[in-house]
């Protein structure tokens, strides 16, 4: 693609950007390209899609069937009072304008599921998952794998949080956790507490494993999930590969299309 020249203005706002080696003009031009699509814009997704827009991700999609709640606001930064009870896509959108008007949001008001999954995907060059639910975690990655585009993982439990970046043919959500949890295993519910913070945490990863994905610089978090633990402030490293018997990116995959998430998750908890 041919390249344009920075504005003045781009020159300003990216200066530290230029000025460091690992991103550069190169890269800056690589972010302004760039097209991210997040898939939830809650307490990941906050994070995540202020510092997509803040580095110059030239298209942002933001995926969210949800509205703001003031229950949110503890965590979820890219919200304001102005926006509760309204749609988290537009409350967001706003948000990430007004810190960087030059960039493209395209805001999807909807639940990402088996139905616009792959269409929606196919727009986009990374997917971040910025999700709460077992079902949109696999329903992500399968798609992902499916159309052969990097997915950069984060999930927060209480205190405690993970992140990582499948990158299809080395390794997919269902490699790292072949099974959803039995049930009562790990309880998804809005009454489950979360520490403030901790999302900023995982979610930062997540924007800067983006931007270096985009960039193609540094050693991305393939084949290795963080593992945080906020009260002890710890972070450990645990690897994994693909697993040649996985039923998507394995060496003979049974799934090659989409399946009924929610059964799938069900099923594991019955
Ligand atoms: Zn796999």
């Amino acid at each position: 693609m041919a390249q344009r020249s920075l504005t003045p203005e781009e020159r300003q706002r990216y200066a530290r950007h230029l000025a460091l080696a690992e991103v550069g003009p190169a890269g800056q031009q690589k972010l302004l390209r760039a097209r991210v699509l997040i898939v939830g814009v809650g307490a990941l997704g906050s994070p995540v899609a202020l510092y997509l827009a803040a580095s110059g991700v030239g298209t942002i999609g933001l995926a969210d069937h949800d509205h703001v709640r003031l229950s949110n606001l503890q965590r979820q930064i890219i919200h304001t009072m102005e926006g509760v009870n309204r749609s988290k896509v537009d409350g967001a959108a706003r948000t990430v304008s007004a810190l960087n008007p030059d960039i493209k949001v395209e805001t999807i008001e909807a639940t990402v599921d088996e139905r616009n999954a792959i269409d929606l995907l196919d727009r986009y060059d990374v997917i971040v998952d910025g999700t709460d639910s077992f079902r949109a975690r696999y329903l992500l990655s399968d798609a992902a794998y499916l159309r052969r585009k990097p997915l950069v993982h984060g999930s927060i439990f209480r205190i405690e949080g993970q992140v990582t970046v499948f990158v299809p043919g080395r390794g997919c959500y269902r490699c790292l956790y072949p099974q959803p949890p039995p049930a009562g295993a790990i309880e998804e519910s809005e009454n489950v507490g979360v520490f403030a913070a901790l999302p900023g945490i995982i979610g930062t990863i997540q924007a800067a494993e983006t931007i270096k994905l985009v960039t193609g610089v540094g050693d991305g978090l393939v084949n290795r999930v963080l593992l945080h633990d906020t009260m002890a402030m710890t972070f450990r490293e645990v690897r994994y590969r693909r697993n040649r018997a996985c039923p998507v990116c394995g060496d003979h995959p049974t799934v090659q299309t989409l399946v009924d998430y929610d059964s799938f998750v069900m099923e594991a908890r019955t």
